[in-house]
């Protein structure tokens, strides 16, 4: 598998505590580990009982406990950090020349109250917590004017701006539940959510813009409010100046109610709510099948997040973290949001292309900002990997201390690409929208171990997880396959439960086994000392000829290849052995397979690096070379309609599919072969 030598953090310090004795402790006496946490955050007032498990597999954390989300976010750092940066917001979509193309950007700003810089290629703004105490306050005042109560349900449909976090902020506040729905669905998409949360309130933009291209998101909600069921009673429209549109008799203007809040200098007092209230609820990607609603509590996850960001990122109060993900998916609400805050950080929030309007515009980023902590997907990282490298050296990165990835594996030609450029840990660390935080991760804090190429790392403190036969139930050894699964309880900040959906939450979750193991649906394996590698999800496994082979395997075996971009190996159904993969490979530069001959001799090259580290059993029976794959909004490969497109079948569910183009780009390699 990897060599554990070949990529040491650095040595152990002494002083520190070992990981291994935190993690026994979390797992041998939990009460008292996360009482001890729970001091990290300010309570109203104090838990009575620090985990219910009397309904297993639903677990209570911090029972009686009351405390509120946006308090520990804001007012807590007034005392301390008014005058520190809460946020830094960055747009490459907004830029100095293109103020000339929205003209009505400038005043639309004036009117929300924010300051903003224009540079060449992009527009910035930085907001103290003393502004976002008073900004949340504002909008808190907006929602209670306009009916919104505790236990309200709001959607939030929103790009990547200041104002989403301050809806965001404002829900926790005031005790209503939020539910971000990923910007730029289709309107079908957001009526089924607005109608599973019974939305009381939409909270929305005039547009929002992606690539140059501006996305109609007051129109698609127009639409969806008139698919759905259940009518929300108002759309809070902010109004960015991109783009003009006829309000509803349900819209109301926000910079007009800001105004109005701003003027009476309004101050909302924080709801304090019981630790198992629901906080949010937000979909899975969409991955493997239909989205499902994950419901957070509010202590828990205050305490939840704010540990990790001590012991996993090694954060502190006053640095600089960068989660460069969407505030649609759980990386945007934990780390662009609630962690950095809960833990008195400067986050930075950023609207914008990893390539535009060059590829260079995260490490300049990085540079003027002096970021300290980067985290990010795989995705991302690839995208730039297939553009000119030099911009990698252009910027003073060496603020950067570490770079966290999750969400897909880490390829080892990504990991190497990306340390040989940075010189910083690269770091792969696996979780779920349904844990919230980090599962398997290294932890640089206490360096007692060095991390592994292709091994996410170990189990965190509160998750009792293991690698699980799953025709015994009984935990595998080292070297044995098998379901990742965590024994119930899950630790504070995971889902508690589907959204009004009890039933689901134990069907798609602790199913297995004696209904005490909750699934992860990936296959994992561990190495002698304790590592954990993920070998891909229980769907995305093939059996050819009785030999059961993850298509994640194929795909590291392929991404070796030097013109590689990306690829995704599916297995398509054949009579003969069952399964057969095939694989659909991306190349840095397409041109590649302009000639036969050039395209002979990289399949030829691809199926060798196959046999070579699989055996002839993996060899794809087809190679395919689209221009690009299909990926859910969060970035990640959709092989389940490229399956169904490779076996000429329905794609089913596609509401999350990011780049329709790329179900086209995926016939027409089938077309060209
Ligand atoms: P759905 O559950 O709706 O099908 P999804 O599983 O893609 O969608 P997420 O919660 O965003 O939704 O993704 C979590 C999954 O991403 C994990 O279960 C795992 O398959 C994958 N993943 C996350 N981090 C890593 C990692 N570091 N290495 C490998 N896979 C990872
Ligand atoms: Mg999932």
């Amino acid at each position: 598998m990897s060599d554990p030598t070949k990529n040491p953090v650095s040595s152990q310090t002494t002083d520190m505590p070992k990981f291994a004795d935190i993690y026994h402790n979390s797992i041998t006496d939990r009460e008292q580990f996360w009482a001890e946490q729970a001091k990290r955050i300010y309570w109203h007032k104090e838990p009575e009982q620090i985990l219910d498990d009397s309904n297993l597999p639903f677990a209570q954390w911090f029972v009686g406990g009351e405390t509120n989300l946006c308090y520990n976010c804001v007012d807590r750092h007034l005392e301390e950090r008014a005058e520190q940066d809460a946020f830094i917001w960055l747009s490459s979509e907004i830029n100095q020349e293109l103020t000339e193309t929205f003209p009505g950007v400038v005043d639309a700003f004036k009117d929300l109250g924010n300051s903003v810089e224009f540079y060449t290629d992009y527009a910035k703004r930085r907001l103290t917590y003393n502004d976002l105490y008073k900004e949340v306050n504002y909008f808190a005042d907006v929602l209670q004017r306009h009916g919104i109560e505790k236990g309200d349900r709001v959607v939030i449909y929103m790009p990547m701006i200041l104002e989403a976090a301050y809806a965001m902020l404002a829900c926790a506040r005031i005790g209503a539940v939020h539910s971000v729905v990923f910007g730029g669905f289709a309107a079908h998409n957001l009526a089924i959510r607005m109608d599973d949360a019974e939305a009381k309130m939409v909270i929305t933009v005039d547009a929002g813009l992606r690539g140059g291209k501006v996305i109609n998101y007051k129109n698609l909600v127009n639409q969806g409010v008139a698919q759905a069921n259940v009518k929300p009673e108002h759309v809070l429209v902010v109004n960015r100046g991109v783009l003009p549109f006829k309000p509803q008799d349900i819209d109301v203007d926000y910079a007009t109610e800001r105004r109005r809040s701003c003027e009476a200098n309004a101050v909302v007092e924080p709801v304090w709510l019981e630790s198992n209230t629901p906080s949010y609820l937000l979909y899975t990607s969409g991955t493997t099948g239909t989205p499902k609603g994950v419901q957070r509590d509010t202590g828990g996850h205050a305490v939840a997040l704010t540990t990790s960001m001590d012991y996993i990122y090694d954060g502190k109060a006053g640095e600089t973290f960068w989660a460069i993900s969407d505030i649609g998916w759980a990386v945007g609400h934990s780390y662009t949001i609630y962690a950095p805050l809960l833990a008195g950080m400067t986050s930075v929030m950023y609207e914008g292309l990893p390539h535009r309007p060059n590829p260079g515009i995260w490490w300049r980023i990085v540079e003027a900002n002096k970021v300290n902590i980067l985290f990010t997907a795989p995705t991302g990282v690839r995208m730039l990997k297939k553009q000119d490298e030099t911009w990698m050296t252009r910027y003073d990165v060496s603020s950067v201390k570490s770079f966290f990835l999750a969400g897909e594996p880490l390829d080892e030609s990504t990991a190497n690409w990306l340390t040989q450029h940075l010189g910083v840990p690269i770091l792969d660390h696996y979780w779920q929208t349904e844990s919230g935080w980090p599962i398997l991760s290294n932890t640089p804090k206490f360096d007692h171990k060095p991390h592994k190429q292709g091994s996410p790392g170990y189990p965190m403190y509160g998750y009792d997880a293991q690698v699980i036969n799953e025709e015994t139930g009984k935990v595998c050894a080292a070297g044995e396959k098998g379901l990742l699964a965590i024994k119930a309880p899950l630790p504070p900040g995971c889902l508690t439960t589907v959204w009004r959906n009890d039933e689901r939450f134990i069907s798609s979750y602790f199913g297995l086994f004696d209904g005490q193991q909750y699934s992860t649906s990936d296959y994992a394996v561990t190495d002698e000392d304790g590592y954990f590698y993920i070998l891909g999800r229980t769907d995305d496994v093939i059996n050819v000829a009785g030999h059961r082979i993850g298509t994640q395997e194929i795909e590291e075996a392929i991404s070796s290849h030097p013109e590689m971009a990306e690829c995704a190996v599916v297995g398509i159904q054949d009579e003969l052995k069952g399964e057969l993969p095939i694989a659909f490979c991306v190349l840095k530069d397409h041109e590649q397979v302009a000639t036969t001959e050039n395209r002979f001799r990289i399949e030829q090259q691809v199926v060798g690096a196959v046999v070579k580290s699989l055996g002839g059993i993996a060899r794809p029976a087809a190679i395919y070379f689209p221009q690009a794959l299909p990926k859910t909004r969060s970035g990640k490969i959709l092989r389940r309609a490229i399956r169904a497109l490779a076996e000429d079948k329905d794609t089913g569910d596609m509401s999350t599919l990011d780049n329709p183009a790329a179900i086209d780009a995926i016939k027409q390699s089938m077309k060209d072969y």
